[in-house]
């Protein structure tokens, strides 16, 4: 007990302690993924009430225990129409979604080693320690760094590259055709975890792979999540039929785990036709961006460079990045503090996540804000 209590401490001294706020009272919230402002949209709760009356609350068990719905086969046969891949497969949650893919291909292909973004989202981390492979961290975005760690690989078993599609901590794109220019020299794949792409980039939505003009032909499998832009909860890996039975067949997080409630997938099916029906959310989306970074360059908020709703300011330390993030939620603007272990040591940030929900004057307001903390960056 004296060491639990010990470590929380440590926690507190640090600065590092996590709480689970909630919005209270009026503060504008710019740390939800909502990139499309659909989680409020009436015609999805509508499908949601609906479904909720006509299928219950919960899936009663899990996919391959009668858990399968046809809503879920609806929304399944729509995500691989919309994403252009053979199949897709829905999964409860896209932790869970990105330990699939991992393990099952380890399992599968003799893995020994992944190759991976030094950036990448703890899931993906997690599915790697899970399938006992050997974590070959490439610097991020440094596709020369890769292409050394694949030169330098012993391993016989095809090569697995894992890569975020919109970096969640840098806001930043993965330059893709160069990773699977490099990865092609070395016969082996890419694999997209594409949860804050899908919904915002391309000209239709369908996320880092159409940004870069690319398809189904290059990458053999994408995951993405319903809890970003489609404003719902749950996840998806599109893939060829064989990738997708294999997943059926083998992954732990699919099997043994209760299936997304029906309700959800029928109101998802809905969010994804409206995300492509109302194209104006993505297009007002990059406008309110283009306005963010100009107005903060003009008052001398330094930011760094990204063109995705994920903006982000260095504060280095714990410290300074709490005093900010106070700062800012007195001044009625709610931001993301990030920390180790989600970032790295001394590159702490503030993640703002601007959203089709702000309007200009939210953003104005937001501006105001950071002019005062201005003198602590
Ligand atoms: C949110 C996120 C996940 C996890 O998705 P959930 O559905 O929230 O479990 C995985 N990868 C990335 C990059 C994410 O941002």
């Amino acid at each position: 007990m004296h060491l639990i209590k010990k470590r929380l401490i440590q926690c507190q001294e640090m600065n590092l302690w996590r709480k689970r706020e909630m919005r209270l009272g009026d503060e504008l919230c710019f740390r939800g993924n909502d990139y499309l402002g659909l989680a409020h949209h009436p015609q999805i709760i509508v499908a949601f009430k609906e479904a909720l009356e006509a299928y219950g609350v919960g899936s009663k068990g899990s996919a391959l225990l009668g858990g399968y719905h046809p809503s879920h086969q609806a929304l399944e046969e729509a995500l691989a129409l919309f994403m252009g891949f053979p199949k897709a497969l829905v999964f409860s949650t896209g932790y869970m979604a990105n330990l699939a893919v991992i393990t099952t291909l380890a399992k599968t292909l003799n893995l020994t080693e992944i190759f991976s973004d030094r950036l990448n989202h703890a899931s993906i981390y997690d599915g790697i320690l899970l399938g006992h492979l050997k974590l070959q961290r490439f610097k991020h975005k440094d596709y020369q760094h890769l292409n050394t760690l694949l030169t330098q690989s012993s391993s016989s078993a095809p090569k697995l590259c894992y890569s975020e599609g919109v970096f969640s901590v840098d806001g930043d794109v993965a330059d893709l055709p160069e990773m699977l220019r490099i990865i092609r020299a070395h016969s082996g794949m890419v694999v997209l975890d594409d949860a804050h792409g899908f919904g915002v980039l391309g000209e239709n939505g369908r996320g880092t792979l159409e940004h870069h003009h690319l398809s189904a032909d290059d990458v053999p499998l994408v995951m993405g999540t319903f809890g970003k832009a489609l404003g719902t909860f749950g996840a998806f890996v599109v893939g060829t039929e064989d990738l997708i039975q294999l997943l059926i067949q083998y992954a732990r997080s699919y099997i043994f785990t209760t299936a997304l409630p029906p309700a959800l997938a029928a109101s998802t099916l809905v969010s994804l036709k409206v995300m492509q029906a109302e194209n104006w959310r993505r297009e007002y989306l990059k406008k309110i961006i283009k306005h963010f970074r100009y107005q903060a360059n003009r008052l001398g908020i330094p930011l760094l460079p990204s063109s995705t709703p994920i903006q982000l300011i260095f504060t280095y330390d714990p410290h300074t990045t709490v005093q900010c993030y106070t700062i800012l939620k007195q001044k009625g603007c709610w931001v993301g503090a990030l920390r180790p272990p989600t970032v790295p040591e001394g590159l702490c940030r503030l993640r703002i996540n601007l959203t089709a929900s702000h309007c200009l004057s939210d953003i104005n307001r937001l501006l105001e804000a950071l002019t005062c903390i201005k003198k602590f960056i």
